[in-house]
């Protein structure tokens, strides 16, 4: 299967010139083979494969095989994540090679193509992606979601210009790691929310095409469960289609903005370890436990809305006393803080969120209940709540509350801060 990226490219009624930097994706059983035809093609000469030991015996040795002449980057997997010290040691394994290399070949899930995307932008490289799981919707994006001085933070980027996925190797992932891939897509329904919600009260951009897309990714994905949980082929490689589509949307917009909310939020907090020890679980998973917690929230909210008994604050500065209590690195503090500057719910008064409330309950009936996002998860076989990743029911509150200022976007867990019933409803 071939993913005609021209058609993502064509003028839109939103007005917005959306630009895709991927020139072709192939997602078929034996599409690693065709990489020597389509890097020659392309014209690269010197590649070079970078990946972890895991990833290298999943796809790395054939890739190589394939490619004899090619560079070699093998990261120890011991402890990697997409940081300082992942982009170094990359950066260093670059540095030992005899040839420079005129192209990245990102071999493995989520952090090795992080790292390399990272890497391919700062040393204004290509790079080809090349998936070793169905694991996240990022491997198409033009940011690099990277923690940085213990924090979590998006980077520019590359996006990858070409995209060789091989269903007889991420079909063969651990079922964990596929889970994790749908977690992060159910994420959408959230994060389409927020983004609607804050398009309502602000004015914010949005695409209803973006949207739409993110959407039909979503019903891919929602009409096989149990085949997700039974990891066969073909449902991995629709899986790995509809979280590619996840991606055309980002970079259709050039931004997280249509994948990632109030859920991802969560997640990073949780990475952040501010509130919490650490929570080594995949993204999606982490993502999926934010999602359930959000909708339950959001869901909650917009029966309180609709019994008309609230006011609503005129404004709400950032909350320096909850931030400088929670985030005690000095270094920390200051990334947050300059996150939030200018503080997103700067301008945002009553009476425009009173003027949005029918788009605001809209928006919400879209996202499934919780007990309907539960069920869907266990379906397919994914992690679904805070006991799953090992923390413990009480960190629901403190999570909603803290997690919207780890990014400088308006969700709507953000603009509850508005309303006088925020607290109760964080609890339920
Ligand atoms: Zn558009
Ligand atoms: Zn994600």
């Amino acid at each position: 299967m071939k993913i005609d990226v021209s058609e993502f490219a064509r003028p839109c009624p939103c007005g917005h010139e959306h630009r895709i930097s991927v020139r072709d994706i192939l997602i078929e059983p034996g599409a690693i083979r065709r990489l020597p035809a389509l890097l020659l093609e392309a014209g690269y000469a010197q590649p070079v494969i970078l990946c972890d030991e895991n990833t290298f015996e999943a796809a790395g040795r054939a890739v190589r095989e394939l490619l004899p002449e090619s560079g070699l980057v093998v990261l120890s997997p011991e402890n990697l994540h997409a940081n300082e010290r992942g982009v170094a040691m990359a950066e260093e394994g670059l540095a030992g090679l005899q040839n420079a290399p005129d192209v990245l070949l990102a071999v493995g899930s989520g952090t090795v193509h992080d790292i390399t995307r990272f890497l391919a932008h700062r040393k204004a490289l290509p790079f080809v992606s090349v998936p070793t799981a169905a694991s996240v919707d990022g491997f198409v994006s033009t940011v690099a979601a990277m923690t940085w001085n213990g924090c979590k933070k998006t980077f520019p980027a590359v996006a990858p210009v070409l995209v060789v996925a091989d269903s007889d190797i991420f079909s063969r992932a651990p079922h964990r790691l596929n889970a994790s891939g749908f977690s992060d897509l159910l994420g959408k329904y959230t994060a389409l929310a927020d983004w609607k919600i804050a398009h309502a009260v602000t004015g914010e951009y949005l695409c209803e095409r973006v949207c739409e897309l993110e959407y039909d990714a979503l019903r891919i994905v929602c009409g096989r469960l149990d085949e997700i949980r039974e990891g066969g082929r073909e449902a991995c490689e629709q899986l790995m289609y509809a979280l590619l589509l996840s991606g055309l949307a980002m970079q259709m917009v050039g931004n997280s903005r249509p994948a990632s909310g109030a859920e991802h939020h969560m997640s990073h907090l949780w990475e952040m370890e501010v509130i919490n020890g650490r929570v080594d679980y995949y993204h999606g998973e982490k993502v999926s436990v934010g999602l359930v917690l959000a909708s339950g929230i959001y869901h909650r909210a917009a029966e309180e809305i609709r019994r008309g008994a609230f006011t609503l604050r005129d404004r709400q500065d950032v909350e320096m006393q909850l931030l400088e209590s929670s985030f005690t690195d000095k270094a920390m503090l200051a990334e947050i803080l300059d996150e939030n500057e200018p503080n997103p719910l700067a301008g945002v008064t009553a009476e425009a969120v009173r003027a949005a409330i029918p788009a605001i309950l809209r928006a919400v009936e879209e996202i499934p209940a919780p007990q309907e996002l539960s069920d869907m998860l266990a379906r397919a076989g994914a992690v679904k709540s805070l006991a799953d990743i090992g923390l413990p029911d009480a960190m629901q509150a403190p999570a909603a509350r803290l997690s919207p200022y780890v990014r400088a976007r308006l969700t709507f867990m953000r603009l509850l801060k508005l309303f006088d019933f925020e607290r109760d409803i964080f609890e339920g």
